[in-house]
C-alpha cells in the first residue's frame, strides 16, 4: 500500500518560538538547560503534529539548532583550526562560535542552500581530523521513540552532497577526505541498523546539478560500502529541487528507494522514468507536494500525476512525499486572519500540506471516493482564487503583453548617452555617491511603529520623514557628495516596502521562513496581477530635491528582486510575473522623472539569487531577466541617468547579462572580494558607468583612507576613470550616524586624492 513521507519540518515553530530561544540564549537570557528544554518542547511538538496528521514516514534528525550542514559538520568533528578544537562532542559555545564568530575567531562562512532562500555554514577541511563525535541522527531516532512512539526516519546529508558543499580542499583531495568520511558515516548507520531503525533518508541534493562520471563512480562507491556494512538498514536515496542528472545510473545504486522531485524537477524526472523505467526493487519516493512553494496542490492533478507513476511503479512501492524539506514554508496558514478569503482558501503552509499528503495517500489506498470531499473543496478553493478580479486585471495583461511583445531598448546608445548626460549634470570625474539607504536609527524605527500602530497620524510621520531627510541632505552636502540620495527612511525594506503599494501583492501577519541560522524573513506573497496603483517614492525624493542644488537620485526596488525575494503565484510563468513587475515599475520611473528627478537607481540585488540549477537553464532566465530590467527602465529621456545596484560577489560568469541590462552605472558589492571581481573586469570590457563598492559597509569599523585609496588605484587600472564611480559597496541602512558620515567622509577624501592623481 501507497505511504506518506515527509523530507524535513520547519523548525522555528508557529510564533518563532525557536527564533526567540535561540536569541534569548545567546544574549545571556535563558540557561543552557532551560534551552534545551525550549527546544525539546518544540521538536516534540512538531513531530506530534506529524503523527497526529497519520503521515507514514516521519522525519527526525531534521531538527537543528541552527543549521543540518553545521550538525553535520559537528558531529564528523570538521571543526576550523582557529577555534582550538581538540576533539570530542562539539559543545554549544563551540558550535555556535562557528556559526556566528567569537571573540578570537570569525565565523563560518555561510552560502545559500542550491536555489533557496535558506543559508547554511560551509564547513572547512583544511586541517580536519574528522571523528565521530556524537551520532545525532541515533539520538533523534531515540526520543522520538521513547517519547512519542513514533518509528521515525532519520535525515542525514549524503557524504558526496557533504563534501561537495564544503571547502578548504582541493579538487584531487577529494577522495582523500571522502575515504576519512566514509567510515564515520558507516559507523552512524550501523548503530541505526542495531537500534532497529527501518528507513535512514539521505540526501543528496547535489544529484541534480552537474553530476560527472568521477562522481557516479564515487557514489556507486558509497552506497555499496553502506548497502554491505548496514545490509539491514533501508536507504532512501532522496533528491530535490530539480530533475536528478545520470538517472538511469543513480537508480541502479544498491539502495532501497530514490525520493525524486516531481514539482521542480517535474518534466525531467517524468521523462526519465519514462524512457527508462524504474527497477522493480525499489521503492519511488514521489515528491508531489511541493516543499517550496505556498499554495494548495490540485490534489485532481497530482491524483492524475500518481496514477500516472503507479503504472511505472506499483502502488505498493510508492511513497507520496514532500518534493523538499518543509523547512522552506511558513508553518500554518491557520494564524492568518487578515488575508482575503480566497486568498487564504488557495494556501498551503507546512500543516496543511500534511493533510495533503494524507489525502492524496489515502485516495492511492482506498480509492478516490474515500476522498471525494477534500477533492471537492479543492477544486472550489483553487477555482475561487482562479476567479478572483485579482487574477483577472485584462487591462494589465493585455498591456503587458503589448509592452512585452517589443525589444525594450533606450533611444540612444550609451555613448550618446554618456554624453548627453556629462553635458546636464557636469559631474567631476570620479564621481561620488551612495548605495541610497542611510542609518534606520533606533528613532525611525520608533516613528514607524507609532504611524502603524495609529498612535502618530500620517502628516506626522510624514513631518519626521522629512526631518531625517532634511538632516541627511545637509549631512551629505557637508562630506560633499556629487550625487545625493533621500535615505529610505520611510521603507521597511526594499520589498515590503513597494509591495505594500502595487496590486497583485498580500501580507501574511505569520508567515515567516528561516533564512539563516536565527533570521527569518516573512515574504510577500504575489497572487494576483501586478499593477501600479499610486506613485511609491516620487514625494520623497521630490522634496530631498527640493532641498538641494546637487542631483538627487531616485531609488526603487528592481522586477527582479521583488520577485525572487517574494512568495509567487503559479499559474503563469516566472518570466510573466517579471514583466508585469516590470511594467508597473516603469510607472514610477517615469513618474519619478515627470517630477524632476533625472536619476533614477533601480536596485537588482537579488538577480542572482533566482539563477536555476541546471546550466541549460540560465540563459534563459538571465534573458528575460535583463529584459524586465530594460522594460522598466527604457522610456526615459537620453538624460535620466538609469543606475542599477547588485550584491553578493559572484558575477564573473554574468559580466555579460549586467552589460545587457544597459544600465548607465552601476554599484557592485565587492569589498569582500575586491581582487576577484577586478580581475573579471580585466577579462571583459565592461564599457558601461561603474562604481566598485571601495569599502564594507557590514562592518562598523571606519575605513582609513589608504584603504580606500589602494581599492581605487586597483580598480582603475583595468577601468575608464570617465565611467568610474565611488560609493560604498551596499546601502547604509544598518550602520549608526556617527561611523557612516566619518566612512564617507574619508571616501570622500580619498577620491580628491585619486582625482589629483589624475
Ligand atoms: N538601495 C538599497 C539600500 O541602500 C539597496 C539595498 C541592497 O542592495 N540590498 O538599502
Ligand atoms: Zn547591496
Amino acid at each position: 500500500m501507497a505511504k506518506s513521507s515527509v523530507l524535513g519540518y520547519p523548525r522555528i515553530g508557529e510564533n518563532r518560538e525557536w527564533k526567540k530561544a535561540l536569541e534569548a540564549f545567546w544574549g545571556g537570557k535563558l540557561e543552557e538547560e532551560a534551552f534545551e528544554s525550549a527546544l525539546r518542547e518544540l521538536r516534540l511538538k512538531h513531530l506530534r503534529k506529524q503523527q497526529e496528521q497519520g503521515v507514514d514516514y516521519i522525519p527526525v534528525n531534521d531538527f537543528s539548532y541552527y543549521d543540518q550542514v553545521l550538525d553535520t559538520a559537528a558531529m564528523f568533528g570538521i571543526v576550523p583550526k582557529r577555534f582550538a578544537y581538540s576533539g570530542g562532542p562539539v559543545p554549544l559555545s563551540l558550535y555556535y562560535g562557528m556559526a556566528r564568530g567569537t571573540e578570537d575567531a570569525t565565523a563560518c562562512e555561510m552560502t545559500k542552500w542550491f536555489n533557496t532562500n535558506y543559508h547554511y555554514i560551509v564547513p572547512e577541511w583544511d586541517g580536519a581530523s574528522p571523528a565521530l563525535t556524537e551520532n545525532k541522527p541515533l539520538i533523534a531516532y531515540r526520543e522520538a521513540k521513547e517519547k512519542l512512539g513514533i518509528e521515525g526516519r532519520p535525515v542525514i546529508i549524503g557524504p558526496l552532497t557533504f563534501l561537495k558543499l564544503s571547502k578548504g580542499y582541493k579538487e584531487e583531495e577529494f577522495d582523500h577526505w571522502l575515504a576519512k568520511l566514509l567510515p564515520l558515516y558507516v559507523q552512524v548507520l550501523q548503530e541505526l541498523e542495531q537500534e532497529g531503525v527501518a528507513w535512514v533518508q539521505i540526501d543528496e541534493p547535489v544529484l541534480v546539478t552537474s553530476v560527472s562520471r568521477s562522481d557516479i563512480e564515487r557514489l556507486k562507491k558509497i552506497y555499496n560500502v553502506f548497502g554491505t556494512e548496514a545490509p539491514g538498514l533501508k536507504i532512501m536515496l532522496q533528491t530535490y529541487f530539480e530533475s536528478v542528472e545520470a538517472y538511469s545510473d543513480i537508480v541502479q545504486l544498491p539502495v532501497q528507494g530514490i525520493g525524486l522531485d516531481f514539482v521542480h524537477g517535474f518534466e525531467g524526472n517524468v521523462a526519465s522514468l519514462k524512457q527508462y523505467g524504474f527497477p522493480i526493487d525499489k521503492v519511488l519516493g514521489a515528491g508531489v507536494v511541493d516543499g517550496r512553494g505556498i499554495w494548495k496542490a490540485s490534489l485532481r492533478t497530482k491524483l492524475n500525476l500518481l496514477e500516472m507513476l503507479s503504472e511505472i511503479v506499483p502502488a505498493g512501492r510508492l511513497v507520496v512525499q514532500t518534493s523538499c524539506s518543509l523547512l522552506h514554508v511558513p508553518v500554518t496558514v491557520s494564524q492568518e486572519e487578515k488575508l482575503g478569503s480566497e486568498l487564504r482558501g488557495a494556501l498551503a503552509f507546512a500543516d496543511e500540506k500534511l493533510d495533503e499528503l494524507v489525502v492524496l495517500t489515502k485516495a492511492l489506498q482506498a480509492g478516490e471516493t474515500a476522498v471525494a470531499e477534500q477533492l471537492h473543496s479543492n477544486e472550489l478553493d483553487l477555482a475561487a482564487l482562479q476567479q478572483s478580479e485579482a487574477r483577472n486585471r485584462r487591462d494589465i495583461q493585455q498591456a503587458v503583453a503589448a509592452v512585452s511583445a517589443a525589444e525594450p531598448r533606450r533611444g540612444k546608445s550609451f555613448a550618446e548617452r554618456h554624453v548627453a548626460q556629462q553635458n546636464k549634470w557636469q559631474l567631476p570625474i570620479l564621481p561620488t555617491t551612495t548605495i541610497g539607504s542611510f542609518p534606520q536609527s533606533a528613532e525611525v524605527r520608533k516613528a514607524r511603529q507609532l504611524w502603524r500602530k495609529g498612535d502618530w497620524s500620517h502628516e506626522q510621520y510624514e513631518a519626521f520623514i522629512r526631518e531625517q531627510i532634511d538632516i541627511w541632505i545637509g549631512l551629505q552636502e557637508e562630506i560633499g557628495l556629487d550625487v545625493l540620495v533621500h535615505g529610505e527612511f520611510e521603507r521597511t525594506d526594499m520589498v515590503e516596502f513597494f509591495g505594500e503599494k502595487l496590486d497583485g501583492f498580500a501580507f501574511t501577519q505569520f508567515g515567516w521562513v528561516q533564512s539563516y541560522g536565527s533570521r527569518c524573513v516573512k515574504p510577500p506573497i504575489i497572487y494576483g496581477d501586478v499593477a501600479f496603483a499610486e506613485a511609491m517614492t516620487v514625494e520623497e525624493t521630490k522634496y530631498a530635491q527640493s532641498k538641494t542644488k546637487r542631483p538627487v537620485k531616485g531609488m526603487l526596488t528592481g522586477p527582479i528582486t521583488i520577485m525572487n525575494w517574494s512568495f509567487v503565484r503559479d499559474d503563469i510563468p516566472r518570466e510573466g510575473i517579471a514583466y508585469q513587475l516590470a511594467y508597473a515599475l516603469r510607472q514610477e520611473v517615469e513618474a519619478l522623472q515627470t517630477a524632476g528627478i533625472g536619476m533614477i537607481q533601480v536596485d537588482e540585488p537579488a538577480v542572482r539569487e533566482g539563477l536555476p540549477l541546471k546550466k541549460r537553464d540560465q540563459a534563459e532566465y538571465l534573458a528575460w531577466s535583463v529584459k524586465a530590467f530594460r522594460m522598466t527602465t527604457c522610456t526615459v529621456q537620453d538624460e535620466t541617468q538609469i543606475h542599477t545596484h547588485m550584491c553578493y560577489c559572484e558575477f564573473h560568469d554574468m559580466i555579460d547579462s549586467i552589460e545587457a541590462m544597459d544600465a548607465d552605472v552601476i554599484s557592485i558589492e565587492t569589498s569582500r572580494s575586491h581582487g576577484e571581481l577586478i580581475h573579471s573586469f580585466e577579462e571583459n570590457t565592461y564599457k558601461l558607468g561603474i562604481g566598485l563598492g571601495v569599502y564594507d559597509i557590514h562592518s562598523p569599523r571606519v575605513p582609513r583612507v589608504e584603504e580606500m585609496t589602494s581599492m581605487i588605484d586597483r580598480a582603475l587600472e583595468v577601468l575608464d576613470p570617465g565611467l568610474f564611480w565611488i560609493n560604498p559597496d551596499c546601502g547604509l541602512k544598518t550602520r549608526g550616524r556617527e561611523e557612516t558620515v566619518a566612512a564617507l567622509h574619508n571616501m570622500v577624501e580619498a577620491t580628491q586624492l585619486a582625482r589629483e592623481k589624475l
